[in-house]
């Protein structure tokens, strides 16, 4: 018998990556198991803090103290799997993360917080659950004493009750009525007799009902007025003459509920290219090979199709499957593709879901509904069995990796995952990471290489326009004359085009002509952005807004100038430029409501619009045949940010984008303007050249000792002090120091770029290494010892994707 749990408990201020034990009470001894959630007593005095439960043991633990006691159960069921539990330990240690906040990264959030929680009667009602249940179908949770909970946790496991969020902002559970026949059929024909004749709804009701009654399912009262001219008066009499019973029918709230209805698609005759690669992938998945292929395919070369197919694979084989694609990335077009292969077996999980339509989806993977997962970065934890392939389209992108605790990336999940279910990694992308392309070089992933367009097309043709002469041509126009001609063309003839401005590194901002003053956060280190939709200022670290000033608020000059290029200054200089095209802005103003993304797109593609004008969320993952120009109207402002990805970043955007172009019939064209032609990024993404990129880039890195060559992770301690933080660092830093080799190099400390945000002053060291033996050790103590203390927070950031 168990009579001990280990618990890890959610304690903020004294964080943990240890289990604690507890004695478990008597009631709950035979169910409790881990991955369960219960409260427990903590510390000295009476307080009550949530925990996981990690492990269960009969023998006593080694503690000479006196044990606590579980105060409650949170759970009918284990929430994290014996999988996702030892995912959470891995992640933590590798992270420097603390178990707890891990666990609940791989949650809904509907459960973390304080929503109330009903247990349900599934099954038909027995005495016994009637004596708890009365005449309900649910119960609070939070009323539940241990008694009744020690019968429920029993029922659980035999699927009579199941336990339910309720999401309050967006209904609970989202139920259907529907008619439940209780007769054979031929007890309904007996009825029948006994009803005058002219009772034409009662006849219809019990013909309805006789001819159902076999397949003994409850029928949607909405199938039932489609199909029939029954209406719910008829139905509530039959209720009362006790031939039905009205009941609630669970629906999830569908997101994608517009796609459900479309025609499935047919897998398309590969290509030789694309075969090769689905060959390669499935066979690794036939043989239960934890292999971890890097398809490096152009623009356009059919990367989906490799994926569905491959999917289609994993599922004939039984197992499940799993596809990550960046959140900017996870268009309705994506999702689309997806959906019309595998229909309802998808499931799909981003951040632009409510609360309530996150969890619904979680619910339906998590009961084994959903055999195909497609979502950003959190859905590498969704909760699918039998993993028989993932996928991680455009593995190069950033949003893979979180930049708060836990700072996991995605790739790192995914590794792990497909070593716990043997199964294959897919990472696709036409511009790979340098990190990823230098494993496929040392043979450690297995390079499959896609040279052509699934169409045989050529890749566009990409003109490099040197913007340093067109400035002396006319005044400050952000069209150059060559792009503006191509443009007009375009609409002349009916064909779309797609506008690009690079707002990486890149903000507009307001100045005083007279003094120069430029507003600044009064929180942080950095100027305020300009948002023209507002009106107002914003910080975009710490979220401060305050209006445009009028008058300067240094001098009191009124001589107050917006500058830096907005999309929606280009919008404005483009409708008189080119008054007689048709323009749709897509940037972070046009898309905050949710669905403006997708409508937008079916504008575009609906060809409401000659123009589509946006930020780098067009660069990615559009087909739209009809696209026969891009133009980039910006390509270097990322170039001179103090990031040694910079260069990276500039190629694989400029790459994207102009992958948008031509990818039907019609020949492609793609324009870029930039002041820096020469710039060796913008010159080999004319050419399409991903590899010589590769190799460029490489020697450099080389050369400065930046990954792929050296691992690198990020230290930094803040405090609202900037002495205490500085102070903080340098005792950091004589503690690291000792631990290393004479290999591993130190940057730092140093103030971070952006020194103060959100009124917290930052420092930080890099440490760069290739094999530190010591260093998981000393940095896994540094974190333990050093949360939350005075108003000091220090985080450790292992192959940080920014250094600013
Ligand atoms: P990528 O993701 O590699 O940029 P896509 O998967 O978007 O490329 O494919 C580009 C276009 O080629 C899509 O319109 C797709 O439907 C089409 N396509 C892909 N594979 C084939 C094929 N085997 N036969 C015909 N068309 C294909
Ligand atoms: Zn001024
Ligand atoms: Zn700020």
């Amino acid at each position: 018998m168990v009579q001990f749990a280990q618990v890890i408990v959610d304690v903020p201020s004294l964080q943990t990556n240890r289990p604690y034990d507890y004695v478990i009470p008597a009631v709950w001894q035979a169910q409790l198991q881990p991955g369960m959630r219960v409260v427990v007593p903590f510390g000295k005095g009476q307080r009550q803090v949530q925990g996981f439960v990690v492990g269960t043991t009969a023998a006593p633990p080694d503690y000479n103290g006196e044990l606590k006691t579980i105060a409650a159960v949170l759970d009918l069921q284990p929430v994290l799997n014996p999988e996702l539990l030892a995912l959470a330990k891995w992640l933590a240690q590798w992270t420097f993360a603390f178990q707890i906040s891990c666990m609940q990264t791989m949650l809904p959030s509907v459960m973390k917080a304080s929503y109330s929680k009903k247990v349900r009667l599934t099954g038909a009602a027995t005495v016994a659950t009637t004596a708890i249940f009365h005449d309900q179908t649910e119960l609070d949770f939070a009323d539940l004493a241990p008694e009744v909970i020690k019968q429920l946790l029993k029922w659980q496991q035999q699927h009579l009750v199941e336990v339910v969020y309720e999401v309050h902002d967006r209904a609970k559970v989202k139920t259907l009525k529907a008619v439940q026949p209780l007769l054979t059929a031929a007890d309904y024909t007996a009825a029948a007799a006994k009803v005058p004749a002219n009772a034409k709804r009662q006849h219809e009701l019990l013909a309805f009902l006789a001819a159902h009654a076999a397949a003994k399912a409850p029928i949607p009262m909405h199938e039932i007025t489609a199909t029939t001219e029954l209406t719910l008066a008829p139905v509530h009499a039959g209720v009362a003459k006790g031939w039905l019973r009205l009941v609630d029918l669970e629906t999830y709230r569908d997101p994608y509920a517009e796609l459900a209805s479309a025609p499935r698609t047919q897998p398309l005759t590969l290509t030789a290219e694309q075969a090769t690669a689905v060959q390669q992938i499935t066979a690794a998945g036939e043989q239960k090979r934890d292999q971890v292929f890097l398809v490096e395919g152009v623009t356009g070369s059919g990367k989906t199709e490799i994926y569905l197919q491959a999917i289609q694979a994993a599922i004939t084989a039984g197992r499940t499957a799993l596809m990550l694609v960046p959140e900017i990335g996870l268009t309705p077009q994506m999702v689309a593709r997806v959906r019309g292969r595998f229909g309802e077996h998808v499931a799909v999980l981003h951040s632009g879901l409510s609360t309530g339509e996150r969890y619904d989806e979680w619910r339906r993977i998590e009961r084994g509904e959903a055999q195909v997962v497609v979502g950003a970065r959190s859905a590498i934890f969704a909760p699918l069995q039998h993993i028989g392939l993932i996928i991680m389209d455009e593995e190069h992108e950033s949003s893979y990796k979180q930049d708060e605790m836990p700072r996991y990336h995605a790739r790192d999940v995914a590794l792990w995952r497909a070593k716990y279910h043997h199964c294959p990694v897919v990472l696709g992308s036409a511009t790979p990471s340098l990190e990823s392309r230098a494993r496929a070089q040392k043979g450690v992933y297995q390079l499959i290489r896609l040279k052509e367009r699934a169409n045989h097309q050529p890749l566009p043709e990409v003109t490099v326009v040197d913007m340093k002469n067109e400035l002396k041509k006319t005044k400050e126009d952000n069209f150059s004359s060559l792009l503006l001609q191509e443009l007009r063309k375009r609409v002349l003839h009916q064909e779309q085009s797609v506008l690009m401005l690079n707002r990486r590194g890149f903000s507009s901002f307001v100045m005083c002509r007279d003094c120069g003053f430029v507003l600044q956060c009064p929180n942080c280190d950095i100027s305020l952005t300009l948002h023209m939709d507002t009106h107002s200022m914003k910080c975009h670290y710490c979220g401060h807004e305050e209006a445009i000033p009028q008058v300067c608020p240094n001098c009191q000059s009124r001589k107050i100038r917006y500058y830096g290029t907005g999309t929606q200054k280009v919008e404005t200089e483009l409708h008189t430029l080119l008054p007689e095209a048709r323009i749709l802005r897509m940037d972070v103003d046009t898309t905050r409501r949710k669905g403006a993304h997708g409508k937008l797109l079916r504008q575009f593609g609906n060809h409401e619009a000659d123009i589509l004008l946006g930020t780098q969320m067009i660069a990615k993952g559009l087909d739209f045949p009809d696209v026969t120009l891009v133009g980039v109207l910006n390509a270097d402002t990322a170039l001179g940010l103090p990031d040694f990805r910079a260069s990276e970043r500039t190629f694989q955007l400029l790459t994207q984008v102009s992958g948008r172009a031509g990818r039907a019939e019609k020949k492609g064209e793609v324009i870029v303007q930039t002041y820096n032609p020469e710039h060796y990024a913008i010159r080999l993404a004319r050419h399409h050249d991903y590899e010589g990129f590769y190799k460029r880039e490489m020697t450099l890195r080389h050369q400065t000792g930046y990954p792929p060559y050296y691992y690198t992770i990020l230290v930094t301690a803040s405090h609202e002090e900037e002495n205490e933080a500085a102070k903080k660092i340098f005792q950091l830093m004589t503690q690291i120091k000792p631990a290393l080799s004479k290999q591993a190099i130190l940057l730092g400390p140093t103030p971070r770029a952006i020194a103060r945000v959100n009124k917290r002053y930052y420092y930080q060291m890099v440490i760069k290494y290739k094999r530190e033996p010591h260093l998981q050790q000393v940095l896994t103590q540094i974190m333990q010892e050093n949360q939350a203390r005075h108003g000091i927070q220090i985080s450790i950031d292992r192959e940080p994707l920014s250094f600013i």
